[in-house]
């Protein structure tokens, strides 16, 4: 697993953001220079002063975008250089309690958007970058105006936003209309097309009627829109109506990604009650994607190991785990589809996984 947090001291009082550089020169004044290095750590130079890195060379950091909170005595890398897989928490408070839910929501909201905002006119060319939380747009003003500042100074970057669309309102229809927003891509969560099953996934009775009335906006809106949804026990055999409900009403969408479940958070506790073993009964999955794709909506499925998915349906799974929290079996290293393959999500069982796959 790659660290993303790390020890740090700095001779700052308050928390910033650079960009590390541990080759060549500064091309920015937010950058911090490499003054000394070894194989425990490296030493910067900005204009926050001096700061010590520990648990990460040089060479790994560099080109990174960072924040620095020096009273924590940590580092957090928000921007790795040269990942695909970049993603910012703007709040860790959500509106909903989903059963499965990776990352359990807290009371407290630590305001972060200005720092964020300087992360992002700082990173890599051409970036990615995601955005989730919590639930981002229960900050909407905050995170929209965040979103608009940084596209148009960095009209090469592109936004994708997790959330769960039930803060969206007539009002904002003609902001999100804006050209800007063709860079942005929302990705929503939608559990089953029977409002109570939904309800009762999410914990939040009325959010299915919410949703609906989100999606309206964001159609209006002509936003880009990936559909997600996590499968759990509770909406294994739920999955072809599912599909036929995007296929009729949500056909505007760029994608649907059906996802297998992460072994953290929530879905930790109750992992025999939620886990679905797609390899002992695929078919609601086949059907679904089967229905979707004769629809034309773009599935696809997300943390599925290639090798647990009958071959007819392979292709529908993709690379998907980020590379900092991905992991593979022992029996991985002799696949010829590992590129492609989500692999396993660094929590999974390993038990489990060794036991899962067959290279192919
Ligand atoms: S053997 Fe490993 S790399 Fe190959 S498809 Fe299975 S999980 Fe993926």
């Amino acid at each position: 697993m790659i660290p993303l947090l790390l020890s740090a001291e700095a001779e700052a009082d308050a928390p910033f953001v650079t960009r590390l550089r541990a080759t060549g020169t500064s091309m920015h004044s937010a950058d911090a220079i490499l003054v000394e290095s070894d194989a425990l750590g490296a030493t910067f130079a900005g204009k926050s002063g001096l700061f010590a890195i520990d648990g990460a060379t040089a060479d790994d950091l560099d080109g990174d975008v960072v924040l620095v909170r020096p009273q924590a005595r940590r580092l957090e890398r928000l921007l790795r250089s040269g990942s695909p897989h970049n993603t910012l928490l703007v709040t860790e408070r959500c509106d909903q309690l989903c059963v499965m839910c990776s990352q359990p929501p807290k009371k407290t909201h630590d305001d972060r958007f200005d720092l964020l905002e300087q992360a992002c006119l700082l990173a890599e060319p051409d970036m990615l970058i995601g955005i989730s939380g919590g639930e981002p747009t229960l900050y909407k003003d905050q995170l929209l105006g965040m979103v608009e500042r940084v596209l148009t100074a960095r009209p090469d970057l592109s936004f994708h936003i997790l959330t769960n669309a039930q803060h969206f309102d007539a009002d904002d229809i003609s902001r999100l209309r804006a050209s800007i927003y063709r860079q942005v891509s929302w990705g929503i969560p939608l559990y089953a097309a029977e409002p109570a099953l939904h309800d009762e996934i999410v914990g939040k009775r009325g959010a299915f009627a919410r949703l609906e009335e989100g999606f309206a906006h964001l159609i209006m809106a002509g936003a880009r829109v990936e559909l997600r949804t996590v499968l759990v026990t509770p909406n294994h055999h739920a999955l072809p109506d599912l599909a036929r409900y995007v296929a009729a009403r949500l056909q505007f969408v760029e994608a649907w990604s059906i996802m297998q479940l992460e072994n953290i958070g929530f879905a930790k506790g109750r992992w025999s009650n939620l886990y679905v073993d797609h390899r002992t009964d695929f078919r609601p999955i086949g059907m679904a994607l089967t229905h979707a794709t004769l629809h034309n909506v773009r599935a696809q499925l997300f943390n599925f190991p290639r090798c647990t998915v009958p071959a007819d349906f392979r292709n529908y799974a993709i690379a998907s785990i980020s590379d900092w929290k991905r992991k593979f079996a022992s029996a991985c290293d002799e696949c010829r589809e590992q590129s492609q393959c989500s692999g396993f999500f660094e929590w999974h069982p390993s038990d489990h996984a060794e036991i899962c796959v067959e290279p192919l």
